[in-house]
């Protein structure tokens, strides 16, 4: 090793330090491809917080260079908590497809978290089973194009008995993930029962996508990106027979799987903002001195200093509050944290919104290319002031509960 140099970049945490020699022999033995007389090896640390110290592997090769992103934890070792998996969802959402190459996107975590609280043996091994090694993909379908889908009490998909069987019809959209060729399972919401109490008619059922009578009818897009590989579908489902057991938890409980779901669900979109809001931030500062406008660079220009440091603050401010939110999911349970997580749910697109619209302005025309990540961040983060309920649906909850908590 005394003829390659092996060094620490950047700031690793002394706790985390170890043997780097060690390291970069593993590598060569045991990663293909590894280039196999570097000239030079570094390891820095990624920033922020802590719960599985990430690391950046940078192997130099003449004027080649390799990078390697490594995760303390073992891999496929689960991480237990809301709180812990924060800083895991903020690095993929940097980027619109990480998530997806680590099978942890939407909609599969959700639906993944909906089979794990409320499937029975059988169905965790037929359909839980396989999402979890990535072998299959899945969506959940809710929303209807002809009711106002933000009050799923408006859901008019029928799940009828019959026998031993439940025949589905009904038409959904922006089902996503159908649209992805390995997508084998849907959700589906619907009514069991449409003269039961409002929030009891309401039942999920496991439609596995190759019935007779699915038909996916189109792809929707999302100000022209089409999301592949997993895609939103519109789907119609006509006189659809599944068999009984494959209702979920029971007839009438939908409302109760929907709280369930929904909560954890849009605490990893939030995470996931906060990540793209931070490859926002560093594509605006890099662009920012590196680039000059009227014998300056942009980074002189006094709009951009206070623009840039309102950014930071507005995502430190939300950062803070996803990690509250996760703390008290952990802590005190979903129903007790929906305040919280509605906050985060409000805070966290519209500052994203914010920070990737002045990464764009700082990029001029190049921002709203397809040239950079930032248009198709954006586009991201603007569906999520709608999916998973609109901003409005959420502000509701928060003023409720701020209202209620006066009356005590
Ligand atoms: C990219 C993307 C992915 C999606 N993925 C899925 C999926 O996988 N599965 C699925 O089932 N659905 C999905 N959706 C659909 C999404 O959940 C719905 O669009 C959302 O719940 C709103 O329903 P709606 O479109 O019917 O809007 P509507 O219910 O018609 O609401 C329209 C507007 O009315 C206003 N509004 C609604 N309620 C209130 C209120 N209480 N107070 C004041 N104003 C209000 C809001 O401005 C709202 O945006 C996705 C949507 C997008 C954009």
């Amino acid at each position: 090793m005394a003829s390659r140099t092996s060094e620490l970049v950047g700031r690793v945490d002394p706790a985390q330090s170890f043997d780097t020699d060690a390291l970069l022999r593993y590598a060569s033995a045991n990663v293909e491809a590894f280039p196999q007389a570097p000239t030079q090896f570094k390891v820095s640390q990624f920033g922020h917080g802590q719960s599985n110290p990430t690391f950046l592997m940078e192997v130099h090769s003449g004027s080649s260079v390799k990078r390697y992103v490594m995760r303390k934890k073992p891999h496929g070792k689960l991480l237990e908590s809301a709180h812990a998996i924060e800083r895991e969802f903020q690095i993929m959402g940097r980027s619109v497809w990480a998530p997806q190459v680590f099978n942890c996107g939407a909609p599969d975590t959700g639906n993944m978290e909906v089979l794990m609280r409320y499937g029975n043996e059988e169905q965790l091994h037929q359909w839980l089973v396989p999402l979890l090694e990535g072998n299959i993909r899945s969506g959940f379908a809710m929303t209807e194009p002809q009711v106002a889908s933000s009050d799923a009490t408006n859901i008019e998909c029928s799940i009828k008995r019959q026998g031993d069987s439940y025949i589905i019809n009904g038409r959904k959209w922006w089902t996503s993930g159908a649209m992805d060729p390995r997508c084998k399972i849907l959700i589906v919401m619907g009514k069991t029962n449409f003269d039961a109490p409002k929030h009891k008619q309401q039942s999920m059922i496991l439609v596995d996508i190759n019935t007779p009578g699915v038909n996916i009818k189109r792809p929707l897009t999302v100000f022209g990106f089409d999301d592949a590989p997993h895609g939103h579908a519109e789907i119609s489902f006509e006189n659809v027979r599944v068999p009984a057991k494959n209702i979920l938890l029971g007839e009438g409980c939908g409302f109760e799987i929907a709280q369930g779901r929904l909560g954890p669900g849009r605490l990893h979109h939030c995470m996931r903002l906060i990540g793209a809001a931070e490859r926002g931030m560093q594509m605006m500062v890099l662009r920012a001195l590196s680039r000059k406008a009227f014998d300056k660079f942009i980074a002189e220009h006094g709009s951009f200093l206070s623009d840039v440091a309102k950014c930071r603050i507005e995502l430190e401010k939300t950062r803070l509050l996803v990690l509250e939110a996760a703390d008290q999911l952990d802590q005190l349970g979903n129903k007790k944290a929906r305040g919280t997580i509605a906050m985060a749910k409000v805070a966290a697109p519209n500052m994203a919104l914010k920070v990737l619209d002045m990464a764009m302005q700082v990029h001029g025309a190049a921002g709203l290319s397809g040239d950079t990540v930032l248009a198709h961040l954006w586009a991201t983060a603007r569906t999520l002031r709608i999916a998973d309920g609109p901003d409005e649906v959420h502000l509701g909850t928060i003023a409720k509960l701020e209202l209620r908590r006066a009356r005590l």
